[in-house]
């Protein structure tokens, strides 16, 4: 049974859609004692404050998790270690920091290099967001019903483990533990490859000269496939470079689908398609069956 709340003083650093439902989340959930929201411009600030997402702000980092016996970095994957490098003097022994990033390989690198002995780092990455980003995006019980990943090491210590667990699961998401590469690979499958295709299909779109006429024809199907070309760009640039190699071999895989298919449109050999798109279709509804229980 774990005591409420379960942290004193948290310390978010970057209230965007992430962090900012984060802060939320515990406080509405009497899971801190107090929410500090650290980022360096005021405007953004002031929103997280005015929308009530933080208790208290502070636009100085060192100052902001100073106390804190949780610190949660919640900004862009590429700018995770220059944060840390930045907070990590000022992070009190014995704290709990964590990330929420969507790479977590590298992320646990830079952990273990800045934080030495002190605090204990574990990593986390919520399964939930939408393709809107900033302090305007953050939204109440984002991650009621979610999966949420914590990463393990050899060396993550339990009670730094339990904690976050509580965390999570106190926010209403489901907690699956995983070794940060693990993570990688099944989320470069999952996640980063479609991202990078629905871009990639954006793009193919736009470079046609008939464009305009066209918007019109963009119908159900291309618009569910490309919802996700909406997020942001500097957050997709950062996944796309840190989980490079595991990204990297999806594409292999998925140009030598797309080979199969287009040898097979090319020399019009039907059977090749049917049986090509009957087995997707099945592998597919099988997936929605599982999500509907
Ligand atoms: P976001 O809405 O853009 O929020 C990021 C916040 O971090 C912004 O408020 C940004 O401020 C701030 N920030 C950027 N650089 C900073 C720095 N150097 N110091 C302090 N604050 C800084 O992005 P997000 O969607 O919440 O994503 C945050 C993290 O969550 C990313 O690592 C992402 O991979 C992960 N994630 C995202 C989703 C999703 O669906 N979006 C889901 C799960 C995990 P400015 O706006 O002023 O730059």
């Amino acid at each position: 049974m774990q005591d409420f709340p379960l942290f004193q003083r948290a310390a978010i650093i970057g209230v965007g859609l992430i962090g900012g439902s984060l802060g939320w989340a515990l406080r509405h959930g009497g899971l801190a004692g107090e929410v500090v929201g650290v980022e360096p411009d005021a405007t953004t600030l002031d929103r997280a404050r005015q929308r009530g997402l933080v208790d208290r702000v502070a636009s100085e980092p060192g100052a902001g998790v100073a106390g804190a016996d949780l610190v949660v970095v919640a900004v862009p994957v590429g700018s995770f270690g220059e944060v840390l490098a930045g907070i990590a003097p000022s992070i009190e022994a014995g704290a709990l920091v964590t990330d929420v990033g969507s790479v977590k390989a590298p992320v646990q690198g830079e952990a273990e290099r800045l934080l030495g002995e002190g605090p204990a780092f574990v990593g986390g990455h919520p399964i939930a967001g939408t393709e809107d980003s900033g302090v305007e995006a953050a939204l109440g019980d984002l991650f009621r019903g979610a999966l949420c990943v914590v990463t393990v090491t050899e060396t993550t210590p339990h009670w730094a483990l339990e904690r976050l667990t509580a965390l999570w699961q106190a926010v209403g998401s489901e907690v699956v533990t995983m070794a940060p590469r693990e993570h990688d690979r099944v989320l470069a499958a999952t996640s980063h490859l479609p991202h990078i295709l629905a871009y990639a299909l954006i793009q193919t779109f736009a470079a046609l000269p008939e464009r305009d006429p066209l918007e019109r024809f963009a119908a159900g199907g291309f618009r569910d496939l490309t919802r996700i070309a909406g997020s942001d760009a500097v957050m997709w640039r950062d996944i796309a470079l840190a989980n490079r190699d595991p990204l990297l071999a999806m594409l292999d895989g998925y140009e030598r689908q797309l080979r199969t298919l287009r040898r097979a449109i090319e020399s019009g050999d039907g059977e090749a398609l049917e049986a090509y798109f009957g087995e997707a279709r099945a592998v597919r509804r099988r997936l929605s069956g599982r999500r509907q229980e």
